[in-house]
């Protein structure tokens, strides 16, 4: 038998083997095996069984190792990561490793030991003979025989008190079976926030629920492939439709995955999930895939997986590899957020990822939002995906009050720059009274780069592009790192005229301080990406919070993901601006995304909630929209202005960066390639730029880069990939491909 194997050692092709007698394991397309190339080892998945064709077989050198029984990545998953390499124009060697855990790779923690369980049940008669000739093989084999699973042999020895002699002569005698099998390591169970009591019991759907489970029961009961698309406002209880899908997935036989956007930020969520998806299925692990788990942890949940032990895992962004045997449903909660998308090579977004994997598989695909991406959201209008609604929150509880605050008006009021305003140190007054909590969020995205005047609220936009240009301090100019377009920053506001147009943002310090000074006697905690990055005092500050232990949570809006806190009445959001003024045409969107999802955290139990936005444009309409957490209008308005400049999801853009050390070279370099990209490719791209970088120098490397807008990825990206290997670059600059980013910062 001969194989291709595509190798990981650092390069993309299909090397031929020959499989020698000695490898007794199964061979299969997708196997993990170990290869010999040039001096040393490597190893590389089975894309092929056949002969080379340009290839003397007797040239042909053996695989050394099969690593599993079983295929690492199953027939989907290899089909998945040939897309993804087309489709990202990333190696296809880089996006396996990305799909196979280190751990699984380096069969690091891959415990074994031997086992014992029985294989034929002696006669009464051979029984009583043996009884009288080896009354200690009798014991060890009455033990077994009790047992439902196989005993790991040395326990049972010591238990028993007998050596291994007498299991070796029971094995003889063809009575008991002596495996290798691999020890379990149970270590998922405490660690996703364990402080936390989460009722598992099922609620009793309300009228909305109820027809979204029907409709996404009806799908998996076609067995096709499908997505829809739950929209669901804050709080309207979309968690128990996906877990009733879950149900219907595990009990026709299928497998689960379950994608949320960051477990360490959600484990409110992943709590919830486990304890309700262990219930729904008896005797099966929920396996939770997230950054914190030691190697031998993630092998033994991939394993189970892979073996079929475990039919569901929940996780993030990555979780969209594991190898779910007979996938049914995938779960995309949350599918707007950013974080879906990974930030280095191979840059894959998680969500359109988990929609090809589905189609790969022929299961469904349900995506989860109050705030879907416009580009599921346009999927849904066109007719490609279905979308379901859920307008109400649970129990009819009323969606929060949301008050705007003109800061324009209250800096005048304060003959300052204000952080908090009358109005939301009011109402936090007004909680602290009543024992009620309060949560501030502070907007942290991209301020220093925004130019924004504080008298009129106006920023400076490109001409060209529709979106904010960028203020770079090194030379006093804005550019529009879209088109490249720039011009002198302006000292005072070309709109009003007021100095005041350099104002950059409210610190968290700054904000934290001013309610210490104003609230002497609140118990506050503030908790951002620094203090998360210790894990334990995250959960530990969620708990006391819970336990109202801490009347004001001040923290950036990543926290606010999922939480559910009933005494949670009062919601402030700082500066509402900040993400309006970020150089992305999808500021607005993210600007109505954060101020849904922060004032959807307010009023979620019996009393109502109301939420206070400080803005100096109040007059925007993704400020506007927010307030009656309209998302259809903002969508219509949004997707109308997109159309207009032809931007996602219209067009799909890409995004390439070239790095060197010598600008001028860089320059050059980047033109003559943009020449050739437009005479190649003219009737299918278009191009932005090229330009320098918005951050033009990192760690002594410039950056430039060039924009594409094009109909269809996959008729361009290929082709851009093609050329790029054959353009004659020099050693001293490299190059980023980013299909569909979600961030042009
Ligand atoms: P969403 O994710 O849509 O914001 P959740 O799924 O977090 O909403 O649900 C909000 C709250 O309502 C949760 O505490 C949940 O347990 C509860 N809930 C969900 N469905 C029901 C129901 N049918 N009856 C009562 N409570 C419900
Ligand atoms: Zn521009």
């Amino acid at each position: 038998m001969m194989v291709g194997v595509h190798p990981l050692a650092g390069f993309d092709k299909l090397l031929h083997y020959k499989v020698p007698e000695s490898v007794s394991d199964p061979i299969v397309v997708g196997s993990l095996v170990r290869v010999p190339i040039m001096n040393s080892f490597h190893l590389g998945i089975v894309g092929e069984i056949g002969a080379p064709k340009n290839f003397p077989l007797d040239k042909l050198k053996p695989i050394a190792q099969v690593l599993y029984p079983f295929p690492a990545l199953p027939p989907d998953l290899l089909e998945l990561a040939r897309w993804m390499s087309s489709y990202y124009a990333a190696g296809l060697d880089s996006i396996i490793e990305t799909m196979l855990p280190a751990a699984v790779r380096n069969g690091i923690g891959l415990k074994q030991d031997k086992y014992l369980s029985v294989v034929k049940r002696p006669s009464p008669e051979e029984y009583a003979a043996l009884e009288k000739r080896a009354p200690q093989q009798v014991k060890l084999l009455r033990f077994l025989e009790q047992q439902f699973r196989p005993q790991k042999k040395s326990l049972v020895l010591a238990r028993l008190g007998l050596t291994a002699a007498v299991s070796s002569a029971l094995v003889k005698r063809g009575l008991v079976h002596e495996e290798l099998r691999r020890v379990e390591r149970i270590a998922y169970d405490d660690d996703v926030e364990s402080g936390e009591l989460v009722a598992s019991q099922p609620h009793v759907l309300n009228a909305e629920q109820a027809a979204a489970v029907a409709t996404v029961t009806a799908e998996l009961a076609r067995e096709k492939f499908g997505v829809s698309l739950l929209h669901g406002i804050t709080g309207s209880g979309k968690t128990e439709v996906y877990l009733r899908a879950i149900d219907t997935a595990l009990k026709s036989g299928g497998g689960v995955v379950f994608l949320v956007p960051e477990v360490a930020l959600t484990p409110q969520t992943v709590a919830r999930l486990r304890s309700r998806l262990e219930a729904i299925a008896p005797g099966h692990r929920c396996v939770v895939w997230h950054s914190h788990l030691s190697e031998g942890e993630r092998l033994d949940g991939w394993l189970a997986l892979a073996t079929g032990e475990a039919r569901v895992v929940v996780g993030a962004r990555s979780a969209i590899f594991a190898p779910v045997r007979n996938l049914r449903l995938i779960v995309v909660d949350e599918e707007h957020e950013p974080a879906y998308k990974q930030d280095e090579t191979p840059r894959y977004h998680g969500r359109d990822v988990a929609v090809m994997r589905a189609k790969l598989s022929q299961a469904i695909c349900l995506l989860g939002s109050a705030t879907p991406s416009l580009e599921s959201f346009a999927n849904a209008q066109a007719g490609k995906y279905q979308l379901i609604e859920l307008r109400q929150r649970v129990d009819s509880r009323k969606l929060p009050h949301i008050d705007i605050v003109d800061l324009r008006i209250e800096a005048l009021k304060q003959r300052t720059m204000p952080s908090l305003s009358r109005k939301l140190l009011d109402a936090m007054h007004a909680r602290l009274e009543r024992r009620e909590q309060t949560i501030l969020f502070i907007n942290r995205r991209g301020y220093s780069s925004a130019m924004l005047c504080t008298k009129c609220g106006h920023t400076e936009e490109c001409a060209h592009c529709s979106i904010a240009m960028t203020y770079h301090r090194a030379d006093e100019m804005l550019r529009c790192h879209l088109c490249g377009d720039q011009k002198p920053a302006p000292l005072r506001c070309p709109k009003c005229g007021a100095p005041e147009i350099r104002w950059k943002g409210l610190g968290t310090q700054r904000v934290e301080e001013t309610v210490r000074r104003m609230l002497p006697k609140a118990r506050i905690e503030r908790m951002d990406t620094d203090t998360m990055s210790k894990k334990n005092r995250f959960r530990e500050v969620l708990s006391q919070f819970r336990a109202g232990k801490i009347d004001i949570l001040i923290g950036t809006q990543m926290i606010g993901k999922g939480l559910d806190f009933p005494n949670v009445t009062l919601v402030g959001l700082i500066d509402a601006d900040i993400s309006m003024h970020i150089p992305d045409f999808r500021a607005n969107e993210r600007t109505f995304q954060l101020l849904v999802q922060v004032a959807g955290r307010a009023g979620r139990g019996d009393r109502a909630g109301e939420v206070v936005v400080q803005t100096f444009t109040p007059q925007a309409e993704a400020i506007q929209f927010s307030r009656h957490a309209d998302y259809g209008g903002f969508a219509a308005a949004e997707l109308k202005i997109r159309k207009d400049f032809n931007y996602p999801p219209y067009r799909h853009l890409i995004h390439h960066l070239f790095r060197g050390p010598n600008p001028e070279k860089l320059k050059f370099f980047a033109e003559q390639w943009a020449k050739l990209i437009e005479k190649e490719l003219g009737d299918r791209v278009e191009l932005r730029g090229p330009s320098a970088s918005p951050i033009e120098k990192i760690k002594d490397e410039y950056r430039w880069q060039l924009w594409y807008f094009t109909n269809s990825v996959t008729k361009v990206v290929p082709e851009i990939a093609r050329l790029r290997a054959d353009f004659a670059w020099p050693d001293d600059i490299t190059q980023v491909i980013d299909v569909d980013p979600v961030n042009l910062m």
